[in-house]
This record gives structure tokens, C-alpha cells and sequence, in this order.
């Protein structure tokens, strides 16, 4: 199916909060489709949270609009409930129940049909099958999130929203909650959307992600296309001021590498792809090459630039 054919499961439009002077979320617009998984990611205080919370109903933009699975979202309406599962702040179990106990509430809460077995089949998925027992108190920090997700997806949602999902797990358990998302996605063609502040944890996982900060959505990328957009050509010379007159000349944009020293930076897509292009250039202009390196920028410093893009 192309993406024109599918249909938005979350739409927002001009979708802003603001406390007084602080400006939580700022006019964010964002279309996540069926099947997507699709990542917030931003510094702390970004605006993920709000942002969330204004998906879910939970708060009431000061402006804009929300669509989820076709119906208009407004707070206290919880018509997109039954088909949509959540995981918001502090997981909240009732402390002195079982995990199983817990999940039976659950289940019986939202009117589910063959709940035991309902209940059963989200303790195997989550892994909770030797915790199924213990009060939820006892719980660690991990599966107690564990916990939280279970009573998330109990009712086989179409649509997950999640902040934060792989906090206080540890690696394994990150791992763990990974392929159960993304085997949800490709199985059963649940929407997923959820927030991270770690980029390179959602690049494995996202479909699509959207970088969040200071409330504003700051662009949107494509974790397959991320390689295009990260690698750099350098380029040194013996005299680098010339060597960017004449990269200049031919319609590229040389920048100083961030060390004094190291030469010149060109991040266009086809200096990258054709550093020979570029050697023969320099060449002909009679300033040689002494070194040309194709770099590749890890993603903290991708994201890290383009915030700091943003704030400049
Ligand atoms: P984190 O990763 O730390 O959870 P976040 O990206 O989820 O951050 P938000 O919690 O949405 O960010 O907060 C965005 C901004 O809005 C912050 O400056 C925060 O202090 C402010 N904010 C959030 N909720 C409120 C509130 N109820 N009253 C006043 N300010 C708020």
C-alpha cells in the first residue's frame, strides 16, 4: 500500500500549549500513518510530554486541532479509548495486588472478553511469567515497567502511545521491547508512537522520527535515509582558503572543520558521493588534496547539531 493510500491514524494540526509565558508546545503539525512507528525525540523539557498528553485528551491544547483513528480528540472525550493502548509518566499499578491481579482489574475495567486468558497471553509477551505472583511493589523499576506496558496492550490496541517506554529498563529489556513493538507493528499493523531522548535507541526501532525542542517540531527524518544526511566530506589543502574559493566557485558551500587545522567540511550530497569529483577540481585549480576523508556523524552529534542549529 503507497502512503497516499493510507489513512492518518494521529493527526495535529497548529497544535500548541502554553503555561503563562512558557511555551510548552509550539504550533506542531505531525501525521503519523497506520503501521508507523513513530519516535518523538528531544532534550528534556523538549515538549514531548505535553505534546502526548494533548494526543491522549488528557490536557486541552491552547490551539490547534488532533485527530486520532478519525475521531476529533477533546479533552475528557474517550471515544479513541478502546482502541488505544497508553504509557504516560510514573507506571501505576495498585502496590499491594499481584501482577496478576493487577492485569485482571484491567481487563475487567475495559470489558474484555476471555479475560484470563487475556491476561495470560500479556504476561508471556512481557516476559512477567515469573513475576506473575509478586504484589506490584515488589516489583523493580524495570518490570514495573513491564507491568505498565502489559496493561498498555492488553485490550490489542491499534494505536500505542507511549513517553518513554524503555526507561529503567536495562539493555536487554530495551532489546526486549524493541522486537515486541516492532513485532506488533509488522504482525498486526498496530500504530505505535512514542518518545525517547535517546536517538539512537529509536533509529533501530522508528519508522519515522520527529525531533521535538523548545515545543517546536524541528524536522522530520527518515532513520533509512539518516546515513545520507550524516556524512561529510574533509577535505585539506596546503592552502584551505583557497580551496574554498574554488569549492566555492563550483556552487558548494566549504565550512572550517570544527578542529582548527583539519581543513575544510562540504556536507552537499554529491561532494560526499563523488569525492573524486572534488579531487579533480582542487587539482585543476592547483590546489591538490592532502587529505579527503568521507565522515560519518554519530547521531547524538547529528541530533546535538541540529538543535543547536535551531537555538542559533
Ligand atoms: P522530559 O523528557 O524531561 O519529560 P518533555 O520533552 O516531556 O521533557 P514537557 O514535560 O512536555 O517536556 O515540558 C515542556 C515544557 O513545558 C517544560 O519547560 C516544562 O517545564 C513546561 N511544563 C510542562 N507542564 C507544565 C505545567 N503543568 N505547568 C507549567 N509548565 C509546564
Amino acid at each position: 500500500m503507497g502512503d497516499s493510500e493510507r489513512v492518518p491514524t494521529i493527526e495535529a494540526a497548529g497544535l500548541t500549549k502554553r503555561y503563562g509565558e512558557v511555551v510548552a508546545v509550539d504550533e506542531v503539525g505531525l501525521q503519523v500513518a497506520s503501521g508507523d512507528i513513530y519516535a518523538l525525540v528531544g532534550l528534556n523539557g523538549a515538549g514531548k510530554t505535553t505534546l502526548i498528553r494533548m494526543l491522549l485528551g488528557m490536557i486541552a491544547p491552547t490551539r490547534g486541532t488532533v485527530r486520532v483513528l478519525g475521531a476529533e480528540v477533546s479533552a475528557g472525550d474517550r471515544s479513541a479509548w478502546a482502541r488505544t493502548g497508553y504509557l504516560i509518566d510514573t507506571p501505576a499499578a495498585y502496590s499491594e495486588l499481584t501482577v496478576r491481579e493487577n492485569l485482571h482489574l484491567i481487563a475487567r475495567l475495559r470489558r474484555l472478553p476471555g479475560p484470563a486468558a487475556r491476561v495470560g497471553e500479556v504476561i508471556h509477551r512481557l516476559a512477567l511469567t515469573p513475576y506473575a505472583d509478586r504484589r506490584a511493589r515488589t516489583l523493580s523499576m524495570g518490570n514495573a515497567q513491564r507491568l505498565a506496558l502489559a496493561k498498555a496492550l492488553i485490550h490489542r490496541p491499534d494505536l500505542l502511545i507511549l513517553d518513554e517506554p524503555v526507561n529503567g529498563l536495562d539493555p536487554a529489556g530495551v532489546v526486549e521491547i524493541r522486537n515486541l513493538l516492532s513485532g506488533l507493528a509488522r504482525e498486526h499493523g498496530t500504530t505505535v508512537l512514542l518518545s525517547s531522548h535517546l536517538l539512537g535507541e529509536v533509529t533501530r526501532l522508528a519508522t519515522r522520527i520527529a525531533v521535538i525542542h523548545n515545543g517546536r517540531l524541528l524536522t522530520e527524518i527518515d532513520p533509512h535515509r539518516l546515513h545520507g544526511q550524516t556524512r561529510r566530506l574533509e577535505v585539506a589543502t596546503r592552502d584551505d582558503a583557497r580551496a574554498a574559493r574554488v569549492l566555492a566557485e563550483r556552487g558548494l558551500s566549504p565550512a572550517p572543520a570544527p578542529a582548527p587545522g583539519d581543513g575544510l567540511v562540504l556536507a552537499e550530497e554529491h561532494a560526499v558521493e563523488h569525492p573524486d569529483r572534488i579531487a579533480t577540481a582542487l587539482v585543476e585549480a592547483g590546489c591538490p588534496p592532502t587529505r579527503l576523508v568521507v565522515r560519518e556523524e554519530d547521531l547524538e552529534q547529528y541530533f546535538l547539531r541540529l538543535v543547536g542549529q535551531a537555538d542559533a
